[in-house]
């Protein structure tokens, strides 16, 4: 399924165009794939639509991607014929700028994402440095393992950059694919926080409710109790300025989203500062996943265990699973099926 331009969702209900093209060729330190389940993103959404424009088109998008290994090139020896794998956002990064060295490599400046700057897995066959693939734990399913690359690992990344300690409580501000995982991840790392989900839509709300969300509301709502940390997932505004409002004293925002929508950015005014930021309240975004991110999620996920929710569609239906989730038509998390 390739994107072959920028569109607007609205007015285009297709964005992807099915075609058959020539299977990838790996590369010397590359293992190709046979790609079994693709995960589909918020972040598919915003490379269609040029908030984050992949830099060629046409492109395979697609970064939640399970499949077994088909092909090895000359140099690749991680992986055997057969072996089950992962391929997560992160595609590469150089290996020796100064953010890499210091296990930043999701801040370099030569990052490149799978199903953006290089081809992804809405595909039958995709190709990967061997380096930057993953062993899956035998206990998931193809499809349950996909969204654990993504909204899992990115997930765990926020919940490290809320700086939450066990006790103190939780909101999650948006509840889709990341935040459930979330939920889910916290219920057993931190057992004494509470967690206060702050979504739109009552299907939302009461699967947050099911999965052990002591309070729900809407995004805007105020919460019962001042929260020590927000993880924002949403794709908008108003829930930033509402979320800072719920913070305690010296609470931290974190916004999980690689772009936000420009639609709503005036709500930005209504920051009130004494209301909103004083206290020593910080913001901060969550940029990307490094592969220590991946790699500890699939193992924590495996621990707890942790089964991800999931909704699946044929890879045909890719367009179909798009707008589901750009109409917030949402459950879990939305997974490709590739036969
Ligand atoms: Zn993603
Ligand atoms: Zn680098």
């Amino acid at each position: 399924m390739i994107c072959h331009q920028i569109t607007d969702l609205k007015k285009n209900r297709a964005p992807l165009v099915s075609a058959e093209i020539a299977r990838p060729v790996p590369g010397v330190k590359d293992v190709l794939i046979r790609v079994t389940a693709c995960g589909v993103c918020h972040t598919e959404l915003d490379e269609i639509e040029g908030r984050t424009p992949p830099p060629a088109f046409p492109v395979i998008p697609g970064h939640q991607v399970v499949g077994r290994v088909v092909e090895t090139g000359a140099l690749a020896e991680r992986f055997r014929l057969g072996d089950r794998v992962g391929v997560a956002w992160i595609h590469s990064a150089c290996g020796r700028c100064p953010h890499c060295l210091a296990g930043a490599e999701n801040l370099c400046a030569e990052f490149k994402a799978t199903g953006r700057d290089v081809d992804g897995g809405y595909a039958q066959f995709t190709k990967v440095p061997e380096a930057f693939a993953y062993r899956i734990p035998d206990l998931f399913t193809d499809a349950e393992a996909a969204p654990l690359l993504c909204a899992g690992a990115i997930g765990l990344r926020s919940l490290r950059l809320a700086g939450l300690r066990d006790g103190q409580n939780l909101g999650l501000t948006g509840f889709g694919a990341s935040g459930h995982l979330v939920l889910k991840t916290v219920r057993y790392a931190h057992p004494d926080t509470e967690v206060f989900v702050f979504a739109r839509s009552g299907l939302e709300r009461e699967f947050a409710r099911h999965l052990g969300a002591v309070w729900c509301g809407d995004i805007t709502e105020a919460s019962p109790e001042k929260l020590h940390a927000i993880i924002d997932t949403t794709p908008a505004w108003k829930p930033v300025v509402a979320a800072l409002g719920n913070l305690a004293p010296g609470g931290r925002l974190v916004i999980n989203a690689i772009r936000k929508e420009s639609g709503d950015q005036s709500e930005l005014l209504n920051i009130d500062y004494p209301h909103h930021l004083w206290m020593e309240k910080e913001i901060k975004s969550v940029a990307n996943v490094t592969r220590r991110d991946v790699r500890e999620f699939l193992e924590l996920a495996a621990a707890i265990p942790l089964r991800p929710e999931v909704q699946e569609y044929a890879l045909e239906e890719a367009n179909r699973a798009l707008i589901d989730l750009k109409e917030r038509r949402i459950k879990g998390a939305k997974v490709l099926r590739i036969d």
